[in-house]
């Protein structure tokens, strides 16, 4: 395993594309527009000049990190050496569905391809290539950088093989793994979710402030972050197509909070957009 190919520079494929430069991989990048990949370089080695001003990367990650980085909006060009392909874009079964279709065609059939998602099933993405043995589920967190989990979710078809590789991998950047059994949400998006979608309801409610619901998760339950200040950091449009998939797979009590769905109608998509629980500006 030397080249990794991220697909989508948003909030995430950016972090996983760092979090691989840093860890000697060679790293391609891709997304949409020369926009969007522009903007996602900016971010990147504004990163890596912090992070090697702060020491927390030594002079030869740095120096590596930036020769590895290269950023290609043509996807066949990105993803024809990869090794393997971490795919990061929107949580829409159909974009996924189509990218890993494109993918299967483009790769050498040795290439691992995985999913980001959060929530949605590897079997059904894996069905639709014809190496559904070498599909699998590789659910990072925000930030990537900083956060120690990889859930790895095996799809059917997924061969021991496949799993044991990309442990490895995740061990090389530094990561934990769980290995989770497919079912929509895995652990944690669906724990997660579960408790944003009932702090959202209490805002609501009225039942107390953002402020204080934040506040009393953290400090009486000693969560790390609030459930509302998390929901800002995810992306409220990203949160909603999550809870949209579990409403739809798991039923009633996943219904989406009428306030987010408020929310993002009104394009207040959290941190990311400046302004969704809490401003940003
Ligand atoms: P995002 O909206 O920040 O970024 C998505 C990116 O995909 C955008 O830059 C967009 O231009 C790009 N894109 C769209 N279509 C594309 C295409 N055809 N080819 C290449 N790029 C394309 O989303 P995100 O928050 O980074 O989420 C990405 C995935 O990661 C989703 O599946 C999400 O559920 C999952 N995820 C998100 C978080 C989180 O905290 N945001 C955490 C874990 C997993």
């Amino acid at each position: 395993m030397q080249t990794i190919t991220v697909v989508g520079s948003g909030v995430m494929g950016k972090g996983i594309a760092y979090t691989s430069a840093i860890s000697g991989f060679k790293v391609f990048l891709n997304d949409i527009s020369e926009e969007v990949l522009g903007r996602a370089k900016e971010e990147i080695f504004g990163l890596l000049e912090g992070s090697r001003q702060k020491g927390f990367i030594t002079e030869e990650q740095y120096a590596s990190a930036t020769e590895n980085l290269t950023f290609e909006t043509d996807l066949e060009q990105a993803a024809k050496d990869a090794d393997l392909v971490i795919e990061a874009v929107l949580e829409k079964i159909e974009l996924k569905i189509d990218i890993f279709k494109r993918l299967d065609k483009i790769c050498r059939p040795e290439t691992i391809l995985a999913t980001n998602t959060s929530t949605m099933s590897p079997t059904e993405i894996g069905a639709q290539t014809s190496r559904p043995e070498k599909v699998i589920a590789m659910h990072f967190f925000n930030p990537v950088h900083k956060m120690k989990l990889i859930e790895l979710i095996r799809g059917l078809e997924t061969s021991d093989e496949t799993v044991q590789i990309v442990k490895e991998v995740s061990e090389r950047l530094k990561k934990e793994t769980v290995e989770v059994n497919e079912f929509p949400g895995f652990v944690t998006s669906r724990m997660n979710c579960m408790i944003g979608n009932e702090a959202m309801n209490m805002l609501m409610e009225g039942v107390a402030s953002a402020e204080d619901i934040d506040k009393a998760l953290k400090l009486g339950l000693n969560h790390p972050m609030g459930p509302l200040e998390l929901a800002d950091l995810v992306g409220l449009d990203t949160r909603l197509r999550n809870m949209e998939y579990l409403y739809q797979t798991l039923g009633e009590k996943y219904r989406p909070s009428p306030i987010l769905l408020k929310y993002v109608k009104a394009g207040r998509l959290g941190k990311k957009s400046g302004s969704g629980f809490y401003n940003y500006s």
